[in-house]
């Protein structure tokens, strides 16, 4: 079998990504700790909740609510753009290389993501059936584009990683409170006690805190769930084609722990006990609905504006 030659960035994003020369194997007391005090905090808050309410806290609903409690009240505006829409469309086309046998282009990939998204009767589906030729031209070409980022810059996903793509993970399985999420790219797989897997979230854009923060809360959840942590979490920012990863750590679960926990004694608190929502600037004033009445949010946009 002829060997793979990685390109350099390839080469790198692997370098980043590999396992390091110690295995890493966390203490079971810790991780008993972690899931018994887990379980405590959601029994607590479940107990505050109104009769019936149910809680699904995903990675979303711990930032918005920890940036600005007023914010996450607000209803939901979300449109789908061509903005938004090339990096699910992306993200899909990835999922089929994945499992596609062959050696597909960027633009086949892309093609069947756009043809089984439009066969999709909601969200997304909806607004790819409904696009214009022009329109399905332009988000075509830059789905293309990251999806070609993704071939040229990633190390190619050998079977033998077990990659998984849009992995879901919950916890616990039952009870009013759940927390939730779906992980872009999963390799790896514990072996016995060792941690071996690696979350990675795929992002266009800019490198931001808030995406190091998502994935604490994806090895949290896949530590509480499977009960050995993931070993290393990492964002591939497929503009830029690099890869910033974070070893995890008992530092690292533990301050998502806490992250996670007040971020539901929050939702709790506003949603069940109507505590009146705080406002605080910050990045969600960009593009929240009241970013022209509040004073708070104009005060803290005026400068960035100007
Ligand atoms: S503008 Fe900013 S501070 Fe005001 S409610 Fe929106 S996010 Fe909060």
């Amino acid at each position: 079998m002829s060997e793979v030659v990685l390109s350099p960035v390839q080469q790198r994003t692997l370098d980043r990504l590999k396992r390091g020369d110690e295995p890493v194997v966390f203490d079971r007391a810790f991780i008993a700790d972690v899931r018994a005090e887990m379980r405590a905090a959601l029994d607590h808050f479940s107990a505050r909740l109104d009769d019936r309410q149910e809680l699904w806290i995903s990675k979303h609903k711990i930032a918005a609510v920890l940036e600005c409690e007023t914010y996450s009240l607000e209803p939901d505006e979300f449109e789908w753009t061509t903005a938004n829409a090339k990096g699910t469309i992306a993200h899909r086309a990835i999922e089929l290389l994945v499992s596609w046998r062959g050696d597909p282009t960027p633009i086949d990939l892309v093609d069947e993501a756009l043809s089984r998204l439009a066969d999709e009767n909601s969200g997304i589906g909806l607004w790819v059936a409904a696009l214009s030729s022009g329109d399905e031209a332009d988000v075509r070409g830059q789905s293309v584009e990251r999806v070609t980022s993704f071939i040229e810059n990633f190390p190619p996903l050998s079977k033998r990683w077990r990659p998984v793509m849009e992995a879901s993970v919950r916890w616990p399985s039952g009870g009013p409170i759940t927390l939730a999420g779906k992980v872009d790219l999963l390799f790896g797989k514990p072996d016995g006690l060792e941690s071996r897997k690696v979350i990675v979230d795929l992002k266009t854009g800019r490198p931001h805190v808030r995406h190091r923060q998502d994935l604490a809360f994806y090895a949290l959840l896949e530590t509480l769930v499977r009960e050995i942590p993931p070993r290393k979490v990492a964002t591939f920012y497929l503009d830029a084609a690099e890869a910033h990863a974070d070893e995890v750590t008992e530092a690292l679960l533990e301050t998502a722990m806490r992250r996670t926990l007040d971020a539901i004694n929050a939702i709790v608190e506003l949603s069940a006990e109507r505590r009146p929502p705080r406002r605080q600037a910050g990045s969600s004033c960009r593009w929240c609905s009241l970013r022209t009445t509040c004073d708070v949010g104009l005060a803290y946009l005026a400068p960035i504006e100007d």
